[in-house]
């Protein structure tokens, strides 16, 4: 079991992220990836992946901040060159047109020296993507448009999916991982959103927390950690129909091929 989208450098894991970590990891979990939104998390995210073994991290400037500091490409560029062993993915950027209407040009532009950072040091990118609450797909549609023109399709994970199936198929078909956390495992989960639980191929799907935040059922409105992966896990072999073993095992491979870790 691999969690490939935790933020055990954010603030709510402030005083005992390293209790958390062993925890997890005699609880079953391989390995995790914590994810940075900021140029300080990024750095924590960094930080905690040095300080123990199967952590990793993604560095990055999530949309929703793109109007609180400008995305120092220099500085995230040093991280990487610092931490080659320990920095797997660029991340996480997209579009979030429902926090923050009014910065869509410059969330669009930021996206961009993303993938200029991902392509210079050949790393995925972790995506985020949200519309707005009136038009939900926008921000999907929005996000496809610009990565089917770039002249290099970038590799990556379309992170805590949560558009309908045509959506899933055109990031299927570009080559994406499909990420899927706590909502798939919610009683009022949408059916469209299972349908791409169903039909999304075992191989490309990769399991996620997004802890501290959006905890799956039966833990749903506590702090969320990484080894209730299996929650997710356990929700996608009922989908489809398999053992939660054949579950693990391929979302496990998925996400060490993705992230070579
Ligand atoms: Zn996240």
């Amino acid at each position: 079991m691999i969690d490939t989208h935790a933020h055990l450098n954010f603030q709510a894991f402030k005083k005992d992220y390293a209790q958390v970590i062993e925890r997890n990891f005699n609880n079953g979990l391989k390995a995790v990836i914590n994810i940075g939104s900021n140029l300080e998390t990024s750095k924590k995210a960094v930080e905690i992946s040095q300080e123990f073994e199967n952590c990793f991290s993604a560095i990055g400037l999530h949309p929703i901040h793109v109007k609180d500091e400008y995305f120092n490409k220099k500085k995230f560029s040093l991280l990487i060159k610092e931490n080659k062993n320990k920095v797997k993915a660029i991340g996480e950027t997209g579009l979030d047109f429902y926090h923050n209407q009014d910065s869509k040009e410059l969330q669009k532009k930021i996206f961009c020296q993303h993938i200029e950072l991902a392509q210079e040091y050949n790393l995925p990118i972790v995506l985020h993507c949200r519309g707005s609450k009136e038009e939900p797909n926008n921000a999907y549609l929005e996000l496809l448009e610009i990565i089917k023109n770039l002249k290099q399709i970038p590799q990556g994970v379309i992170h805590c999916f949560s558009a309908d199936w045509p959506i899933a198929q055109e990031f299927l078909n570009l080559g994406f991982y499909i990420g899927f956390t706590g909502p798939i495992t919610f009683k009022n989960a949408t059916l469209e959103l299972l349908q791409v639980v169903e039909k999304s191929p075992l191989d490309r799907i990769l399991l996620e927390t997004d802890c501290p935040f959006l905890s799956p059922e039966p833990y749903r409105g506590q702090r969320n950690e990484p080894v209730y992966v299996r929650f997710i896990a356990q929700k996608i072999s009922e989908i489809k129909n398999i053992s939660f073993d054949q579950v693990v095992d391929q979302t496990t491979k998925n996400a060490k091929k993705l992230f070579r870790i």
